[in-house]
């Protein structure tokens, strides 16, 4: 049977992979998902053999079908190349007992590069698939990560624009330097008077604005999302989770079949979701660890079957992860549901209406696959230092989450843990190195960078090396209510 995608909240809404990975959100504001999950006779022992970019074409052609093998192996080939400094392109490293699955030697350091370089070449051919002949516009608020990576990824692509919006005090100034100094003609973005949920509130507001999509239509253009509710990032993050069991057969440090953990620093809740949809279609993870930070709204979920974001919203030193409405945890809730669409729909406008709901106990059986918990603040700094000390490995602190939750799993049968490693240290460096001296609080920007890279000696990544001295190419700041004005421009509608 041929796989399609389906609505969480509409049966009937079905299409194929590229209509889903061209519209992003189902138009009944559901997410799509496909309508099987295909269960593979994987041969790890040859997978074992086969390069990053080679698994990718596999995996992904089970999750794509509607995409030909040389259409995804042009894709992969374009995204997955010189762009990483690393030719293993998500290298496995082993520290102090654990293993750590590097996932930020992409262009802008962090994780969604792994999706983000690989989306735009995916959405140009599901639009030629499709017969679109319109301009796709990607608009992004970004709290830091995915604004960077996404314009990373789709700059200078053919028939594609991007515009990307970001609180003025609400990023790193790493984070902001990367983003105004990007390059290509299709790439706009400005600062905004204010926080993320304002630029998010707006955006959402741009996305349904008749006035607009009306000029939009009639100078052939069609907005579109590369954020992480789109199937066009999930399926490309199944593939690292495949690679690194692999990789651990490779090494011989486990036996093709033998089970492994895998901790993921959550967010939005759609990395870990890749690793949910590989153990379902049968790659050998005894539990997937859901790793929090202080904003433990998950932790909460999986240990009460209760999910209440009416909650303090804490700014902590894993940004990226500092979210209270995680999106993608419907797509498990349909699951967990047995695929029941009123179901799902009825808990997700409980969390509109009232940001909380419950569970059934039938439910929450489901979530045996995972584990949850949390980082506080002070453990995170201490997992930063401890890595540094006894394993002579620098993490960031959304890595240092995961690798601290994971030493919580009571994990009896000493079963390996791969930690997913999210981003850079140098993305971070102030956060890094004040855990692991506190005498370093006073370096900032460049300077810290300095600093830690005396410290941690590892050598500072190319891409940072190019910022200091890189052209400042984006210059606006604007309030909310000049965003309209900033789009029309930039697409030229005016
Ligand atoms: C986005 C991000 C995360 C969280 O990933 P989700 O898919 O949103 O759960 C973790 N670490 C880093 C560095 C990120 O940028």
């Amino acid at each position: 049977m041929a796989l399609f995608y389906k609505s969480t909240r509409d049966p009937k809404n079905v299409v194929s992979a590229s209509q889903a990975i061209l519209q992003g959100l189902a138009v009944d504001g559901g997410l799509y998902v496909p309508t099987e999950i295909p269960k593979p006779v994987l041969d790890f022992a040859e997978l074992a053999e086969q390069s990053y970019q080679e698994i990718a074409a596999q995996i992904m052609q089970l999750f794509l079908p509607d995409f030909t093998q040389d259409e995804l192996r042009d894709c992969i080939n374009q995204a997955y190349d010189q762009k990483f400094d690393d030719p293993k392109i998500t290298p496995l490293v082993k520290a102090d007992g654990q293993y750590y699955l590097e996932l930020f030697h992409g262009p802008t350091l962090a994780f969604k590069d792994l999706a983000l370089s690989i989306l735009p070449h995916l959405m140009k051919k599901a639009a030629q698939k499709n017969n679109l002949d319109k301009e796709i516009v990607i608009l992004t608020a970004t709290s830091g990560d995915t604004g960077k990576s996404a314009m990373a990824g789709f700059a200078d692509v053919e028939n594609t624009k991007i515009v990307v919006f970001y609180p003025e005090n609400g990023v790193s100034p790493i984070q902001e330097r990367q983003m105004v100094t990007q390059k290509g003609a299709n790439t706009f973005v400005a600062a905004i008077e204010g926080n993320f949920d304002d630029a998010q509130t707006k955006v959402k507001q741009l996305f349904n604005d008749e006035n607009l999509r009306s000029k939009m239509a009639q100078n052939n253009k069609a907005f579109s999302s590369a954020n992480s509710i789109n199937i066009g990032r999930l399926v490309p993050q199944i593939v690292y989770y495949v690679y690194a069991y692999t990789r651990l057969i490779k090494t011989g440090r486990i036996k093709s079949g033998e089970e492994i953990n895998v901790s993921v620093p959550t967010g939005n809740f759609g990395d870990i979701l890749a690793g949910f949809y590989a153990k379902k279609m049968g790659l050998p993870i005894r539990r997937l660890v859901c790793a929090s930070n202080q904003n433990n709204v998950l932790t909460d979920f999986f240990q009460t079957g209760n999910y209440d974001r009416n909650r303090p919203f804490y700014i902590t030193s894993s940004p990226s992860m500092d979210i209270l409405v995680s999106s993608n945890l419907e797509r498990l809730l349909f699951y967990l549901a047995k695929e029941d669409t009123a179901q799902t729909k009825q808990l997700m406008d409980d969390l509109n209406e009232k940001g909380t709901y419950t569970i059934t106990p039938e439910m929450k059986e489901g979530l045996s696959d995972f584990f949850a918990d949390f980082a506080s603040e002070e453990e995170t700094a201490e997992t930063i230092r401890k890595m540094y000390e006894d394993g002579a490995y620098v993490i960031d602190p959304h890595t240092a989450v995961a690798s601290c939750v994971a030493e919580k799993y009571p994990n009896d049968e000493k079963i390996p843990t791969v930690v997913l490693s999210t981003a850079s240290p140098y993305k971070f460096p102030q956060a890094v190195l004040q855990a692991i001296n506190k005498e370093n609080i006073a370096a900032e920007g460049f300077a810290a960078i300095d600093k830690l890279h005396q410290i941690a000696k590892v050598s500072i990544p190319a891409s940072i090396q190019e910022l200091e001295k890189a052209k400042i190419r984006h210059h606006d700041r604007i309030s909310a209510d000049q965003m309209t004005d900033f789009v029309e421009k930039a697409l030229d509608l005016k």
